[in-house]
C-alpha cells in the first residue's frame, strides 16, 4: 500500500476529518472504519467507478449495457404490488422513434406524477431483446447537463455513497485550494498533466470523459512515480551501502570448470554468467532476479556461480521449493562437481538423526561446500561456516520473508533469486522493482518446439492411441490429473481414479505409475525414479511433477481439464517434456466454455515462449491472478492499474531511476517533497517496503 503523502508533504492535510465542517463525531467514526482518519485521507478516497449521464441513441447501446435516454411518456404507468413493500411500475416511452418499455421497482408513487405526453429522463440497463429499461433512476423534465457522470465509491457499514460524495465535496470545498503540488514542474509540463489539486478535484467531479481521463492520467502517473521512486532508491541504498564481499576468484580454475561441461553455454547463458561474475567480484552485494524458461539451462548457470564463490572461499546453498526437485538439483550438482573436489550435501526434511547431524557438523565446520535443500535450510540448526552466496529456485514460491531469512544465514552473501516462470516485464519492474535482472531468453542448440494439441475429451481414445505409438518408440508419457482447485483430496482421487483407468488400458504393455501430493516424501521418490529409470513408462500425476522434474526420454504429455490450468502453468507442465533431441508433444484436453478459455488452449498450441504466455496470462487473468499466491509481494495500487497503465508504468521508472542517480534530485529544492517522501517511506532506514 503507498503511503499517504500528507504525513510528511502537506501538514494541513492531516487535520482530522472533524475539522471539515459538516462531519461530526458519528460520520467520523463511520470513515474511520473505512481506513479514513484525515482530510487528506477523505480527498485520496477515489471512486473506484463512475456512473455515466451522458445521452446515447439507443441504436448504440448494447445489450444490457447501461444507458440514460430522454423520452416521453406514451402510456400511463402501471404498478403491480409484490406483497406490502415491493412494487413495480411499468410504462411504455417514445424514445426518438422508439417506443420502449421503462420498468422502476419499488416507486409506486410515480404513478401520479407521471401524465401522458410528458418528458422524462430514464437512465438504467437496456434489454435490446425485450426493447426495454430497467431503470435505476427516472426524473421528470427534460435532460439536464450537470451530473453527466457520477462517481461510485466503495462503502462500508452505514456510509452511502451519497453520503461519500457529499463529504468529499465538503472538504474540497474547503481544503482543497490547500492541495500542494508535489511533482516537479519540469515534469508537469513535459507529460502535459494536470496539477495536484486539479486532477484530484476532477476525479471526484468530472465533467466529461475526457476530463476524467486527464484526472487519472495525472494520478496514475504519480502513484507509480512515487512507487518506482521508492523501488529505485532501495536498489541505490542497497548498491552503495550493503557491503557485499568482492570475491577474488581463480578465473582459470572457473573456465577449466565450464569448459569440462558437456556442452558450450548458449549466448544468452554465457552473459548471464558474466553478469553474475561481475556481481560476485563487486564490493556491492548481489541482488538479482534470474529469468528463464524451463529448459533454458539455468542450473548450469548457478552451478558456475557455485563453484566460483567456492572457488574464493565460500559456501553455497541453493534452496528450492520440493524435495524432488531438491534431489533432482542434488544430484546434478554432485556429478558436475564430482572431478572438481567439491563437497555438495543434501538437506531435507527426510535427512534425519545421525546423518542429519553429520551434515550440519561438517556445515558449520565449511567441510561442505554446497548445500542443496528445501526451506529446511532456513531452520535455525542450520548453520554455515561462510556462507557466501544463496540462490533460489523458482523463487515465486518463497514468501518474502523465508527470502529474507535466508539471505540472513551468511553475512553480506550475494543473492541470486532464480525462476522459470517468465515474469511479465511490467510484475517484474513492480514485485522486483528493486532486484537487477538477467535473462536467458535462448534456448539450447537442438531443442525442437513442443508439438502441442488441443483435444476435447471426447476424443480420449484418438489421444491414448496416440500416446501408445510414442510409447511403442520406447519413450515415456506424463499424463497430468484435472485439477480441483481448493482440494487436493479431490487432486489425489482423480489421479487415483485416472491411474486405475490407465492401468487397465495399458495392462500387459506398460507399467503405469502414480504420483500425487498425498504420497510421502520416500514414495514420491521411488516413484521418480522408477520413472527416470524407464521402469514405468507412464505417470500419472498431479501437478506435483511441475517444477524441474527432468526426465529426457519422456516425450508425451497429455493434461486433462487443460482448460483449469493458467497459461503459466500449462507452460511449467508441458517443459516436463521436450527435453531431449526426440520430438516431443502435449495434448491439452479441454472443452472450455468460455471464450477466454478457448483463447487459451489456442494460444498454448501456438507457442513456446514463455514469456509471450506469461503476457497472455496477465492480460486474460490480471496481475492479483498471476503468481497465484498470497505472496506475490505485489503492491496494491489505488488507482493505477499495471496491465492497463503499463506505459506510464515504464515510463515511471525510467525517471525515477533517472531521478535517483542525479545529483540533482538530492540538493535541490525542487525535488524536496519528493525527497521527503521517500525518507518517511522508509527506504533509508532499512525498513521492510510494504
Ligand atoms: P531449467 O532452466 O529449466 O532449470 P535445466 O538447467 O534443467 O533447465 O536444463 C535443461 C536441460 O538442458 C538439462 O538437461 C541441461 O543439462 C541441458 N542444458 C543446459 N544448458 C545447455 C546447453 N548450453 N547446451 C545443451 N544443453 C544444455
Ligand atoms: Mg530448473
Amino acid at each position: 500500500m503507498m503511503l499517504s503523502l500528507h504525513r510528511n508533504v502537506n501538514e494541513q492535510m492531516q487535520l482530522p476529518i472533524t475539522d471539515v465542517k459538516g462531519i461530526g463525531e458519528e460520520t467520523a467514526s463511520l470513515l474511520h472504519d473505512m481506513g479514513i482518519y484525515n482530510v487528506m485521507n477523505l480527498l485520496e478516497y477515489f471512486p473506484y467507478r463512475y456512473e455515466d449521464y451522458e445521452m446515447k441513441p439507443l441504436t448504440e447501446v448494447k445489450h444490457e449495457e447501461r444507458v440514460t435516454v430522454e423520452g416521453q411518456v406514451h402510456s400511463m404507468p402501471v404498478v403491480q404490488f409484490f406483497g406490502k413493500k415491493k412494487s413495480k411500475l411499468t410504462c411504455r416511452v417514445l424514445v426518438d422513434k422508439y417506443l420502449i418499455t421503462v420498468t422502476c421497482f419499488n416507486r409506486p408513487y410515480l404513478k401520479t406524477k407521471l401524465t401522458l405526453g410528458e418528458t422524462v429522463v430514464v437512465t438504467g440497463k437496456w434489454d435490446q431483446h425485450r426493447q426495454m429499461i430497467t431503470a435505476s433512476e427516472l426524473t421528470i423534465g427534460p435532460y439536464k447537463t450537470q451530473k453527466d457522470i457520477e462517481p461510485i465509491y466503495s462503502v462500508k457499514g452505514k456510509m452511502t455513497v451519497k453520503g461519500m460524495r457529499r463529504f468529499i465535496g465538503l472538504a474540497l470545498q474547503q481544503h482543497g485550494g490547500r492541495i500542494e503540488e508535489f511533482l516537479p514542474v519540469a515534469f508537469l509540463s513535459q507529460y502535459k498533466l494536470l496539477s495536484r489539486s486539479e486532477a484530484i478535484y476532477y476525479i471526484h467531479n468530472p465533467k466529461s470523459q475526457a476530463h476524467l481521463k486527464q484526472a487519472r492520467r495525472r494520478l496514475v502517473y504519480e502513484e507509480f512515480l512515487l512507487f518506482q521512486l521508492k523501488m529505485q532508491a532501495l536498489r541505490k541504498v542497497q548498491r552503495e551501502s550493503a557491503i557485499g564481499i568482492a570475491k577474488t576468484i581463480d578465473e582459470d580454475l572457473l573456465r577449466a570448470f565450464v569448459q569440462a561441461l558437456p556442452f558450450p553455454l548458449t549466448g544468452a547463458q554465457s552473459r548471464v554468467v558474466s553478469e553474475m561474475m561481475k556481481d560476485l567480484t563487486s564490493p556491492y552485494r548481489m541482488n538479482r532476479l534470474l529469468q528463464g524458461d524451463v529448459g533454458s539451462g539455468k542450473t548450469v548457470v548457478a552451478a558456475i556461480g557455485l563453484y566460483a564463490s567456492v572457488l574464493a572461499g565460500y559456501q553455497g546453498a541453493l534452496m528450492v521449493p520440493t524435495e524432488i526437485l531438491a534431489e533432482q538439483h542434488f544430484e546434478s550438482l554432485v556429478s558436475l562437481f564430482e572431478p572438481f573436489n567439491v563437497k555438495v550435501e543434501l538437506l531435507t526434511s527426510s535427512v534425519k538423526g545421525a546423518r542429519r547431524r553429520d551434515i550440519l557438523a561438517r556445515l558449520q565446520d565449511g567441510e561442505v561446500n554446497i548445500l542443496v535443500g528445501t526451506h529446511a535450510l532456513i531452520q535455525d540448526e542450520v548453520n554455515f561456516k561462510r556462507l557466501g552466496f544463496v540462490i533460489t529456485d523458482e523463487q515465486h514460491r518463497f514468501g518474502v520473508a523465508q527470502r529474507r531469512v535466508l539471505r540472513e544465514k551468511g553475512e553480506h552473501a550475494d543473492v541470486l533469486f532464480m525462476t522459470a516462470t517468465p515474469i511479465p516485464r511490467t510484475l517484474a519492474i513492480t514485485a522486483f522493482g528493486e532486484m537487477d535482472v538477467s535473462i536467458i531468453d535462448e534456448m539450447p542448440a537442438g531443442r525442437k518446439k513442443i508439438e502441442t494439441y488441443w483435444a476435447k475429451e471426447t476424443m480420449l481414445e484418438r489421444v491414448l492411441d496416440f500416446v501408445e505409438k510414442e510409447l511403442a518408440k520406447g519413450r515415456q508419457a506424463y499424463v497430468i490429473c484435472p485439477l480441483i482447485e481448493e482440494s487436493e483430496k479431490l487432486d489425489v482421487q482423480n489421479a487415483i481414479d485416472v491411474h486405475s483407468m490407465l492401468t487397465f488400458h495399458f495392462q500387459n504393455k506398460y507399467n503405469v505409475g502414480l504420483m500425487h501430493g498425498r504420497l510421502s516424501a520416500a514414495e514420491k521418490e521411488e516413484v521418480m525414479k522408477e520413472f527416470s529409470r524407464n521402469e514405468v513408462q507412464l505417470l500419472v500425476s498431479t501437478t506435483v511433477v511441475e517444477v524441474g522434474v527432468n526426465v529426457p526420454n519422456a516425450t508425451m504429455m497429455v493434461i486433462y481439464d487443460a482448460e483449469r490450468f493458467g497459461l503459466s502453468q500449462l507452460h511449467q507442465l508441458r517443459g516436463r517434456v521436450g527435453r531431449g533431441s526426440e520430438q516431443s508433444y502435449c495434448i491439452l484436453l479441454a472443452d472450455p466454455k468460455s471464450e477466454v478459455g478457448k483463447e487459451r488452449m489456442r494460444i498454448m498450441t501456438e507457442t513456446n515462449d514463455g514469456f509471450v504466455l506469461s503476457e497472455k496470462d496477465l492480460e486474460l487473468r490480471g496481475p492479483g491472478d498471476f503468481f497465484g499466491s498470497k505472496q506475490s509481494g505485489l503492491p496494491v495500487f489505488k488507482i493505477a492499474d499495471m496491465v492497463h497503465d503499463y506505459r506510464a508504468l515504464e515510463t515511471a521508472r525510467a525517471d525515477a531511476a533517472r531521478l535517483v542517480d542525479e545529483d540533482a534530485f538530492w540538493k535541490e529544492e525542487e525535488y524536496k517533497v519528493l525527497r521527503e517522501y521517500l525518507h518517511a517511506s522508509g527506504v533509508f532506514q532499512g525498513e521492510k517496503l510494504d
